[in-house]
């Protein structure tokens, strides 16, 4: 059978061991190819009924006493099945508020933690919210702090050695994302936390683009701080929401900056006097979104079920297969690697290179170029992102995908869209 023709992919997905996972995803036009799911992930199937359940029974029928009935835990049971999926224990995680604001809240407590030390240390490759809230803590904490960012020299890949230039004796803390959202990069978490700790940094990890999709060993590698988002690969559903992680000896130890009621020792015993809970519960400051928290469930359940290494497994093959697919069909047509060739150092995304990615994008999208609406996204300048979601991304979506940016691409289709950029790529 030639690996190139579309029989192959079918026969790829007879064999996929985790191919009923699919079905348990709201997937109704069988013409949408969706690889954007490392921005947004699928509506499980059993998410609607989930959300009608807790609206109607705990909210419309139990009113405020559901608080006593699951509500006041929730956060932690839903952490508690995040854990294993980021190599934690159960209450070394908590749901609480946006990546953004976790960052914040654990940049700052080590910051303050580290006493003297006036270097936070990220990358150019880092996620532009994450640099922008390390340069403003910069700012807050004073004139001799500084961020300093590693460099990267082909804007795909960091090197080691690189991170052990920037660390310095000076460093309180070092930020990065394990995955970066653009290139795919992905850092050896040991080996950094390794070269961190030795120069008497904390690190922090974003696991936004990991979490899901890579396993991830925080107790393993000795990782101090660790944020992420639970609507990119774990299907969470919209601005759903986020988690943090302190490893255990610490939490005592850190004072999160935002002291609200829910990160406080007694909350209601309504004393005038802060003080902090005992673990990972003062990194909470008020009330957890419930709605949003019951939609990560369902999706967590799926993953847990199904194993992250195994899908590990799976996003590695299925990445093979689109790169095997560019060198044949998209190469020769203009396009290039934006992501590491070395797949120890790649996520569960791909990016590819053209000139014109951005006009490619939209005629992949436009339900009236072919037959198959594809949906990856655009990121500046040149780079069309393919999300491989081992849950529920078939072989069939990434032929289909390939073989359209071919047409697009070959045919000059793209010429029929206009520049403009919309408000979100
Ligand atoms: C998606 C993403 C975020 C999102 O942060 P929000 O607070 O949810 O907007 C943060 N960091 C990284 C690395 C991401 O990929």
């Amino acid at each position: 059978m030639d690996f190139f023709e579309k029989p192959y992919a079918i026969q790829q997905d007879n064999h996929d061991k985790l191919k009923h996972f699919r079905k348990q995803f709201i997937i109704d036009n069988p013409n949408l190819v969706y690889l954007d799911g490392n921005s947004l992930g699928l509506l499980p199937a059993a998410t609607p009924e989930r959300i009608q359940k807790v609206i109607r029974d705990e909210w419309g029928r139990k009113l405020i006493r559901s608080w006593n009935d699951g509500w006041y835990e929730r956060s932690q049971k839903i952490a508690a099945k995040l854990a294993p999926l980021i190599g934690a224990k159960p209450h070394e995680v908590i749901m609480a508020d946006s990546t953004s604001i976790n960052l914040f809240k654990l940049a700052y407590a080590a910051i303050v933690f580290q006493k003297g030390k006036t270097a936070i240390v990220s990358d150019e490759l880092n996620f532009p919210s994450d640099i922008y809230l390390l340069q403003g803590l910069a700012k807050h904490f004073g004139e001799k702090y500084k961020l300093r960012l590693a460099r990267s020299y082909d804007g795909i890949r960091v090197e080691t050695d690189e991170i052990k230039r920037i660390l310095k004796n000076d460093t309180a803390l070092l930020s990065l994302s394990h995955v970066a959202f653009k290139s795919s990069f992905m850092y050896d978490t040991k080996e950094i936390t390794h070269v961190a700790h030795e120069k008497g940094a904390m690190v922090l990890w974003d696991l936004s683009h990991s979490v899901g999709a890579v396993p991830v060993k925080l107790n393993d590698c000795n990782v101090d701080l660790a944020i992420g988002c639970t609507y990119k690969y774990l299907n969470g559903g919209p601005g759903s929401i986020a988690f943090l992680y302190v490893r255990e000896d610490l939490q005592d130890r850190l004072v999160s900056p935002i002291w609200g009621w829910f990160g406080q020792k007694d909350p209601f015993n309504f004393r005038l006097d802060y003080e902090p809970a005992d673990g990972i519960q003062r990194f909470l400051a008020g009330t957890p979104p419930v709605l949003s928290l019951s939609t990560i469930e369902p999706a967590l359940d799926l993953m847990n079920e199904a194993g992250i290494e195994n899908l590990r497994d799976k996003s590695l093959e299925q990445s093979r297969y689109l790169i095997n697919l560019f060198r044949h069909f998209l190469e020769p047509r203009g396009f290039s690697m934006g992501s590491p060739e070395n797949e120890q150092e790649r996520g569960s995304h791909v990016s590819l290179c053209h000139p014109e990615a951005y006009r490619i994008c939209k005629a992949l999208i436009d339900p009236t170029v072919g037959e198959k609406t594809v949906i990856p996204d655009f990121r500046e300048p040149d780079n069309i992102r393919l999300g491989i979601t081992p849950l529920y991304t078939s072989f069939m979506d990434i032929y289909e995908a390939v073989m359209q940016m071919k047409m697009i691409a070959e045919q000059k289709l793209y010429n029929h869209f206009s520049l403009q950029k919309e408000k979100v790529t």
